[in-house]
């Protein structure tokens, strides 16, 4: 087992990794951007290093300085949470070469699965289905459009290197196909430095349906059942939940066979995701997999009850996994906590907050790194808590996300808590009726209390 791991990351995945080592028995090295000196990571820790200023390219998106925190601490490996370099190759293969584990798959498999393109063609020889579209990258828009006629509209357009929503745009006609190139263009070259645009079926009403998986270094892949991510802002995720309200034990069977074969045709080592978009005749196709521990982790590890951090180190440092895949018990939900403003279009609301209470009781999980007088900088992502349920049955999941949301003070800020709890009043979303567009619909004056 590893000595000690360097967490190359800030915020609530930080603290959270560092909880599991402690309890493993490992010494945690916390690395920090001068704006997040306050932070329970770095205090949580039993070293840190200030690695830069606030801006995350100075910082945590710094290979050579997190390479020098590796030295001078002398931690054997690095555990990359998500976001930041978590699904970045270049950053695996220097761990690599520099003799310092990298808790994660091989740089490889990362290549194999981070280009969209790629993935999509390996999933397709491994015979799992995928969305139907373009044969790799599109070359100008008399092609695009070409094959949007013969797939037939409406299409979506894609980021090859996309993430977080980025470089994505519906298109419904030949006419709006130029504008629509032009900006996702546009869009992923700011995002991605990386302009490559394929083109997919727009799958209508689909559910967004991810199986979380974990494969080991000798070769076995499993599954641990499937989380619904369809309550989803611009394509970013506010809500998951498992099981989904849709699925059913063959669904489930049928899906968590094609994460496996996606798993084991890569030779997957480490906890990763496939997602998939589920048509209402419940077709499902895949669309991309996340080779990191994910925001949603939690919601899995509620209704398994096991510690995919812990996993995951286990399985990094050559630990053999079960062969035996993972079904949900219970049922558990998470609401994301933002600080941002829903009155607003969700703008966000950095700042100090002034009062800080986080719900508490019997089935209630608050996993963040914010506290009364702690300030959210303005630099980073704006998440500030996630909100975890687990009861029985999704019926009283639900009545416990409200009762702890009616709980939650967070003062000083504004948060998503007044969204959630609308949601949770919405009857589409309590019957289970909902998908992917679910937000187009939502009235956000259910908002006002
Ligand atoms: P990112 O990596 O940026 O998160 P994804 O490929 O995971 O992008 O897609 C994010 C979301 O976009 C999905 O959850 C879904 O809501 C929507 N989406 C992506 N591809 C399609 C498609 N072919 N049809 C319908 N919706 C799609």
């Amino acid at each position: 087992m590893f000595n000690k791991i360097l967490i190359a990351n800030r915020g609530e995945i930080a603290l959270r990794i560092i909880r599991t080592c402690k309890e493993m028995g490992i010494k945690t090295v916390a690395i920090y951007s001068k704006a997040d000196t306050e932070s329970l990571h770095v205090r949580f820790a039993d070293e840190a290093v200030c690695i830069g200023p606030p801006a995350s390219s100075e910082s945590y998106l710094n290979i050579p300085r997190i390479m020098a925190a590796v030295e001078i601490t002398n931690s054997d490996a690095i555990h990359p949470g998500y976001g930041f370099l978590a699904e970045n190759a270049n950053f695996a293969e220097i761990c690599r070469q520099s003799g310092v584990k990298f808790i994660g798959p091989t740089p490889e498999m990362i290549n194999k699965m981070g280009d969209k393109v790629t993935a999509k063609e390996t999933m397709i020889k491994a015979g799992v289905p995928v969305v139907p579209g373009s044969d790799g990258l599109l070359k100008d828009v008399k092609q695009g459009i070409k094959i949007a006629n013969q797939i037939g509209y409406p299409v979506i357009l894609k980021a090859t290197a996309g993430g977080g929503g980025k470089g994505m745009r519906i298109v419904t006609r030949d006419e709006e196909f130029e504008d629509a190139w032009d900006s996702a263009r546009k869009e992923a070259k700011a995002s991605f430095t990386n302009d490559g645009i394929y083109v997919e079926k727009y799958v209508e009403e689909p559910r967004h349906i991810e199986f979380q998986i974990i494969g080991d270094q000798h070769g076995n892949v499993i599954h641990l059942s499937e989380r619904d991510c369809s309550i989803q802002r611009r394509h970013q995720k506010l809500v998951e939940e498992s099981p989904s309200p849709f699925m059913t034990p063959e669904l489930r069977e049928k899906m968590g066979e094609a994460a496996v074969k996606a798993g084991k045709c890569i030779n997957y080592e480490g906890v990763g995701t496939i997602e998939f978009l589920v048509d209402k005749y419940r077709n499902f196709y895949f669309m991309e997999m996340n080779t990191r521990i994910q925001v949603e982790h939690p919601v899995t590890e509620e209704v398994i009850d096991h510690d995919l951090i812990k996993e995951q180190i286990k399985v990094a440092a050559g630990h053999e996994i079960s062969g035996k895949n993972y079904y949900p018990s219970l049922h558990a939900m998470e609401c994301r906590i933002n600080a941002e403003d829903v009155f607003n279009g969700f703008r966000p609301s950095p700042g100090k907050i002034t009062s800080f209470h986080s719900p508490k009781g019997h089935g209630v999980r608050v996993d963040t790194h914010v506290y009364a007088g702690y300030s959210v900088p303005p630099f980073y992502d704006s998440m500030i808590a996630k909100l975890i349920c687990r009861a029985q049955t999704r019926e009283e999941c639900i009545k416990k996300m409200q009762r702890a949301l009616d709980e939650f003070v967070i003062e000083g800020i504004k948060t998503t808590v007044p969204f959630h709890k609308a949601l949770m009043k919405n009857e589409a979303f309590r019957s289970g009726d909902f998908n992917t567009g679910f937000m187009n619909t939502f009235d956000m004056n259910d908002c006002n209390e």
